[in-house]
């Protein structure tokens, strides 16, 4: 999707991915390699500019190419959104709501924060866990052992269980100049911990909201001196945000912005890491994205919904795997509703349920 984005600039694209016949390999030239190896290092570093879209890019792969050729989002921030513990402390430092968490490097820890962090508690693995993997939900303290072992006895982080009413977040986008833009929150549904729907802009979004949002985004930006698309992702609780997470890349919850901003994220991010005026990201119309996971529906039954247009990855469909998109778009949320629910009706959609 970076790589649609930047054909009609007239960028070309070299990808590198560890997986044969990835899905960028359709936009350009692919390089099968590992991150590390020094035949992708060597076609990358001809580049005008290096970018990531996987947050577990090995940083010291980053950072060796990092010294050759410009590259961006820095692999600073690819190593603070890489550990749970540096992330939230970050969080911390600059003042932006977190749930209570401590750091689990033993079941002994564990037993140490579970006082201090209450019940219940989510322990997560610091690194590699991603859409719900590598974490353990505890409702009482005899759980320790259970979700000690469930998490592999490896550096954790143990975090109160937030009782929120919804799931927000926000693509926030700062260019090469320090030019910051900021797409409006959205609202995201998740099942089995895999993003399944997005509503943009979020529904009932008062400005104070986005407003906050913004705030803690252009905090975290100019922090960790970034350039180019970040999510932030967070918790709406009584009005108020609580961060979860940062993802220092074009996000799943930013697909929608294709065809539902005047900017999308994937152009935007181009035009931050190759020093270009960023675009307007205001909302269009009102969207919703549903995720394809593990099954695909027909082309003709989601094509014949007002509106909706189909991205196919070019992955073949398994359990858990992400594998396209359909946005929609109507011009009021009731209209919308109804259209999501066609969609929704349709074989293949909701692969999980
Ligand atoms: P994460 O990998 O941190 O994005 O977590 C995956 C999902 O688990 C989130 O989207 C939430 O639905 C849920 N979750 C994570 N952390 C917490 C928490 N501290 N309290 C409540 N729910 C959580």
């Amino acid at each position: 999707m970076l790589g649609l984005a930047g054909l009609p600039l007239g960028y070309e694209f070299v990808f590198v991915d560890p997986s044969a016949n990835a899905p960028a390999s359709v936009v350009g030239e692919q390089i099968t390699c590992s991150y590390e190896d020094p035949l992708g290092q060597a076609a990358l570093a001809n580049c005008q500019v290096v970018t990531y879209e996987f947050e577990s890019v090995p940083v010291e792969a980053a950072e060796a190419l990092a010294a050759r050729v410009p590259v961006f989002p820095p692999p600073f921030a690819l190593r603070v959104a890489q550990d749970r513990l540096q992330e939230k402390s970050c969080f911390r430092l600059l003042g932006i709501g977190t749930a209570p968490f401590e750091a689990v490097d033993s079941l002994e820890d564990l037993s140490r924060a579970l006082e201090k962090v209450g019940l219940p508690a989510v322990l997560k693995t610091r690194r590699l866990g991603y859409d719900g993997k590598g974490q353990f939900v505890l409702q009482h303290v005899e759980d320790a052992e259970v979700a000690w072992a469930a998490v592999g006895q490896v550096p954790s982080i143990l975090e109160g269980f937030v009782r929120f009413e919804r799931e927000l977040s926000l693509i926030a986008v700062r260019g090469r100049d320090g030019e910051t833009a900021f797409y409006p929150l959205v609202e995201n549904h998740h099942r089995q911990g895999i993003l399944r729907k997005t509503l943009a802009p979020a529904p009932a979004l008062t400005m104070d909201l986005q407003g906050a949002a913004e705030t803690y985004a252009a905090r975290v930006l100019e922090h960790l001196n970034y350039v180019g698309v970040l999510a932030l992702e967070f918790f709406e609780t009584r009005g108020m945000l609580v961060i979860n997470e940062i993802a220092p890349r074009v996000h799943n919850s930013g697909h929608y912005s294709i065809e539902g901003s005047r900017t999308s994220q994937f152009e935007n991010h181009l035009r931050a890491i190759l020093g270009l005026p960023l675009g307007d990201p205001s909302a269009q119309s009102f969207s919703c994205m549903l995720n394809l996971v593990g099954s695909l529906p027909t082309r003709e039954s989601v094509l014949a919904v007002e509106d909706a247009h189909l991205h196919l990855y070019g992955k073949s469909p398994r359990p858990g795997r992400k594998v396209g998109h359909i946005t929609v778009r109507a011009k009021t949320e009731a209209r919308l509703a109804e259209l999501v629910a066609q969609l929704e009706a349709i074989p293949g959609v909701c692969g999980a349920q």
